[in-house]
């Protein structure tokens, strides 16, 4: 069983929404994986409510607040977006982190938020390329892990991990499955010594980064990969639609 997962970033306005879900053909695979998908929030209702939708496609909101309500402008509580049909919360993903400031600290608060609303948090972690070249992708991606891990109340509580290393979003280079199994393997360690071997075992950890039809099935088929959460492939039904039978 594998998590394939389509961010559509800031792409992908009501309409498209429902002319992609026309489009995306899945077949009986589906019955052994789990599909998700991050629309914009404009277009999560249009999502939610299209009749092409296949309900075993899961739908996730890209970002949360971290109060449930309150005088922030622009923003979307994890209430809301429950309301809406998300069942799921991108948290932290290296756009918000890099180009809107996010911090470790709010990370956690939103992970926190996400929970409090029974959304199932993607907890994303990744290293910039200088942190890579440094040899510091353990130090880096442990310590973005643990302050999430903090806001995880106990090992019953589902949630997943991406690890998208920034260097590998939407620049065409995507990590080697033997890097992809190696930081996913230090991650899972974290996760035995912090909420035991068994939750550990069934966490599933995403690698994204520039996953294509042509790479995914080499990349699902590395050890510790659970999954893929996949960008700018996401928002074509039929390079999704490969990328899904992938993981058949
Ligand atoms: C992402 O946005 O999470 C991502 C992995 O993007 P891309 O697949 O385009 O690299």
């Amino acid at each position: 069983m594998a998590v394939i997962a389509g961010n559509w970033k800031m792409h992908m306005a009501p309409e498209e929404a429902r002319a992609f879900f026309s489009a995306y053909e899945i077949d009986e695979i589906i019955a052994d994986n789990e599909v998700l998908i991050f629309p914009p929030t404009i277009s999560l209702v249009a999502a939610y409510k299209c009749e092409d939708r296949d309900p075993r496609v899961q739908l996730g909101i890209q970002n949360v607040h971290w109060e449930d309500c309150g005088a922030f402008t622009g923003e979307i509580s994890a209430e809301m977006a429950a309301s809406a049909g998300a069942s799921y919360a991108l948290v932290g993903h290296s756009e918000r982190r890099q180009l809107f400031g996010e911090t470790d600290e709010q990370v956690a608060l939103k992970v926190a938020a996400a929970l409090r609303q029974d959304l199932i948090p993607v907890i994303c972690v990744g290293e910039t390329l200088e942190e890579r070249e440094a040899g510091r992708v353990s130090e880096v991606i442990l310590r973005q892990l643990d302050f999430a891990l903090a806001s995880i109340p106990d090992p019953e509580t589902r949630f997943l991990i991406a690890y998208e290393p920034v260097w590998a979003i939407g620049t065409g280079k995507t990590a080697t499955p033997m890097d992809a199994a190696g930081a996913h393997g230090t991650l899972r360690n974290r996760l035995e010594q912090a909420i035991g071997m068994t939750a550990a075992a069934r966490t599933e950890i995403l690698y994204g980064g520039s996953v294509q039809p042509r790479n995914a099935a080499e990349l699902l088929a590395a050890q510790d990969v659970d999954g893929v959460l996949v960008g700018g492939a996401s928002v074509n039904p039929q390079s999704f639609g490969d990328i899904t039978r992938a993981a058949g």
